[in-house]
């Protein structure tokens, strides 16, 4: 019995919310009185992977020469990866949303996607989650005997463990039937999803013009930058930037939006922020209830107000 982690890289790297899924199954594994194993797919230098252990990995299966984006192969890997493990962790990462569900299908183990908490009971798993768009937490229970989990970034800390691991390496595999086509990465850019910080902009801001402001604070505070549907729609930012129900999930410490209305579709995505800024004109606008501090005021006015405050606080 063992507690299994997928470690996702992007281009080789680990990111935050990988070392917190590996810190919150070495937590799970210590409840279990068993070790974590954690699975790498693609190119990945030993180096990287050996920091896998400081985290609390004890075992790396590392299974180069696939296509991360091959939902189909990644599943079979990790399935034949599995071996004794009875409780399989991931990142809510975009990948691992196409990959966990498979993977309980396939190996008919129940998926619990969201969690924030560590399992309150392992026989059964039981664990807290978010629910309705982040708008309540519950108790989910699965009813297998194995368990996958699914943590919320950000919501789990990291635990360094000065541990080391061992590598093994995987190959000759079933690689799936999907034929990916194409792939799209906006490099070079904060991860809005484990962004700490987030700077998000709306119709407010009035062209894509006005921009430059956002990147600027962004840029001050090292955040990732966002925007609101309808931004994204009408093609002044890219859709890799549309926050809310229908877009990304937002769970940062900071969320700061300035010139969004606040609609129930927009706070359904971001409402999981630790701390909520807005900056509207409009004393009555929605956002102003969810918020927890407040701006009322012109976003071309108080916006380079900020850059200028926080440039000299960054000195
Ligand atoms: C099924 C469905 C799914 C949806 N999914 C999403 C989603 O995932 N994400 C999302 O964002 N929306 C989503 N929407 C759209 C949502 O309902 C809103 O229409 C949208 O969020 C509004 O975007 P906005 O706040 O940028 O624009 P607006 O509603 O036009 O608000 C602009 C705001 O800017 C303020 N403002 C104007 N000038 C200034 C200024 N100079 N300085 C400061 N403030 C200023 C205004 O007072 C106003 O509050 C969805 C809608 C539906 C029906």
């Amino acid at each position: 019995m063992s507690v299994l982690v997928y470690t996702e890289n992007w281009n080789g790297k680990f990111r935050k919310s990988t070392f917190e899924a590996v810190s919150y199954a070495n937590e799970t594994a210590k409840l279990l009185g068993t070790n974590v194993v954690a699975v790498s797919l693609g190119e990945v230098s030993d180096d990287e992977l050996n920091k896998l252990g400081n985290y609390g990995a004890s075992k790396i299966i590392s299974c180069t020469g696939v296509d991360k984006g091959d939902s189909q192969a990644t599943t079979n890997i990790i399935a034949a990866a599995a071996n004794d493990a009875s409780i399989f962790i991931f990142s809510n990462t975009y990948t691992s949303k196409m990959i966990a569900p498979r993977l309980s299908a396939k190996l008919k183990v129940g998926a619990i996607s969201n969690v924030i908490a560590l399992a309150e009971s392992t026989s059964p798993v039981q664990v807290k989650r978010k629910s309705f768009s982040s708008k309540a937490i519950e108790t989910a229970t699965v009813n297998t005997e194995k368990a996958i989990l699914s943590i919320l970034p950000n919501s789990y800390q990291l635990i360094e463990t000065g541990g080391s691991c061992t590598i093994e390496t995987l190959d000759s595999l079933d690689k799936g039937a999907l034929t990916i086509e194409g792939q799209e990465t906006t490099s070079g850019k904060i991860s809005i999803s484990e962004a700490e910080i987030v700077v998000s902009g709306g119709r407010g801001l009035k062209g894509p013009e006005n921009w430059g402001m956002i990147e600027e604070l962004a840029e001050v505070l090292g955040a990732a930058t966002a925007c609101s549907k309808p931004v994204a729609d009408i093609g002044w930012r890219p859709h890799a930037e549309h926050v809310g129900q229908t877009g990304k999930s937002v769970t940062a410490n900071l969320y700061i939006a300035i010139g969004i209305s606040g609609a129930i579709q927009h706070l359904a995505g971001v409402n999981s922020s630790k701390i909520m800024v807005a900056i509207n004109t409009d004393p009555e606008a929605p956002f102003f209830k969810a918020a927890d501090y407040g701006i009322v005021g012109d976003a071309f006015e108080v916006v380079p107000k900020m850059i200028e405050e926080i440039k000299k606080l960054n000195s």
